[in-house]
């Protein structure tokens, strides 16, 4: 499928890049017209598709997106914004950006690595304005339950949906959900994201505010349907450019059947550890809907992770963590101080993140498990 993968490792997370994204990327060179045009508004139109929407909004990173969906919701300074502490430290730092305060949540358990509802709702205060939920390895949470949640208390809904790009029930109850194309996502268009929201007021809002608080497009000035324009919001800059754009519509096509293999994938590899290694849990091992973005494991509690992942390493395979909690790292704790979230520091410290992606082979889950399955047998 790709043309460029690297045979000699098994790679925890590869591009898939062919052809398609090649000549995708020299017409637009060809065209001459670089930045945000008529490729972006196509992307925009067919992610919104299908994601069962009229509209989508194309920007420069999942976090430029979540950056801009939250002060589009009128969250601001005094503000507090539950989040989970397990996630990419961008969710949090999104929050911050805006000048309110993200209030750490806590994970289910080791089995369900989602946000905590009971946790968080121990940390509502009269000043807690939004939630943002992330659908960890590409598993939705319970968006009705959450949807619930958030209105019972007067909260705003965001999802971070950086894992799950063509998940069905997600981007349905959030009042704004954004999905990443950096590199290592189910899709990708080098750095990139895409924002859909439930209310079309919503949208055209964030759309002011990823172009300067500007009332016209540069295309549009350039093809001389506007004389000038105005400024009537602070914005940034977080516009999408017609490269990304033209490789993000070669990767749409292949989206959807790519997820359906990492869902094959995942299969494979929960059937036999469930079989050889069976000391090692897999989380959301119930499946259910899924854009498989993860593989995730839980290591025994006696195993020694590191020594682990330098025996997979020195048989060629590549691992990682997902993730060192973000409530720990030293800026957090600068900011807000020690704080304890016993399930997410639990979980950070035995997940193993083993390679999962549409290149791989049946043959490579095999040796990635046998290979765990040696290294975990030698512990002693
Ligand atoms: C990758 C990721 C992001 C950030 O995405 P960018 O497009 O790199 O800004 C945010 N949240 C989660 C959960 C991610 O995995």
């Amino acid at each position: 499928m790709s043309n460029f993968a690297n045979k000699d490792v098994i790679e925890l997370g590869a591009p898939q890049l062919g052809r398609r994204e090649e000549e995708a990327v020299l017409a637009v060179l060809r065209s001459r017209w670089l930045a945000q045009g008529s490729r972006v508004a196509e992307f925009e139109q067919q992610f919104a598709q299908m994601h069962h929407k009229d509209d989508a909004l194309a920007v420069c990173s999942c976090t430029a997106g979540l950056h801009l969906a939250l002060v589009a919701l009128g969250i601001g300074p005094g503000d507090e914004v539950l989040v989970p502490s397990l996630t990419f430290v961008a969710t949090a730092n999104a929050v911050l950006y805006t000048g309110a305060k993200p209030v750490f949540v806590d994970i289910e358990s080791v089995i369900s690595p989602h946000i905590s509802m009971e946790d968080a709702a121990t940390k509502c205060s009269p000043k807690t304005r939004a939630v943002i939920v992330m659908h960890y390895g590409g598993f939705p949470v319970d968006m009705a339950q959450w949807s619930d949640f958030a209105n019972d208390r007067g909260l705003r809904l965001v999802e971070d949906a950086a894992h799950a790009p063509g998940v069905d029930s997600v981007g349905v109850l959030g009042d704004a959900t954004v999905f990443s194309f950096f590199s290592n996502k189910n899709m990708t268009t080098a750095e990139g994201g895409m924002i859909i929201t439930r209310e079309s007021a919503l949208l055209d809002e964030i759309r002011l505010l990823r172009s300067h608080g500007m009332t016209t497009g540069t295309l549009d000035r350039h093809r001389g349907h506007a004389y000038s324009y105005d400024v009537i919001k602070l914005g940034w800059n977080y516009r999408m450019d017609e490269l990304r754009a033209a490789i993000g519509l070669a990767q749409l096509e292949n989206l959807l059947p790519w997820n359906e293999t990492r869902r094959q994938h995942r299969q494979h590899y929960s059937d036999l550890l469930a079989k050889k290694v069976p000391a090692v849990q897999v989380p959301f091992a119930d499946g259910g809907e899924t854009a498989a973005h993860l593989m995730p494991v839980v290591l025994p509690t006696d195993v020694g992770r590191l020594k682990v992942m330098e025996a997979l390493r020195s048989n060629g395979i590549q691992s990682s963590i997902h993730y060192p909690p973000v409530h720990k790292f030293s800026f957090y704790e600068d900011q807000f101080g020690r704080q304890k979230l016993p399930a997410t520091e639990e979980y950070a410290a035995r997940e193993l993140t083993l390679p999962l992606h549409p290149g791989l082979t049946g043959d490579d889950v095999d040796r990635v498990v046998a290979s765990l399955a040696l290294s975990l047998k030698s512990r002693e």
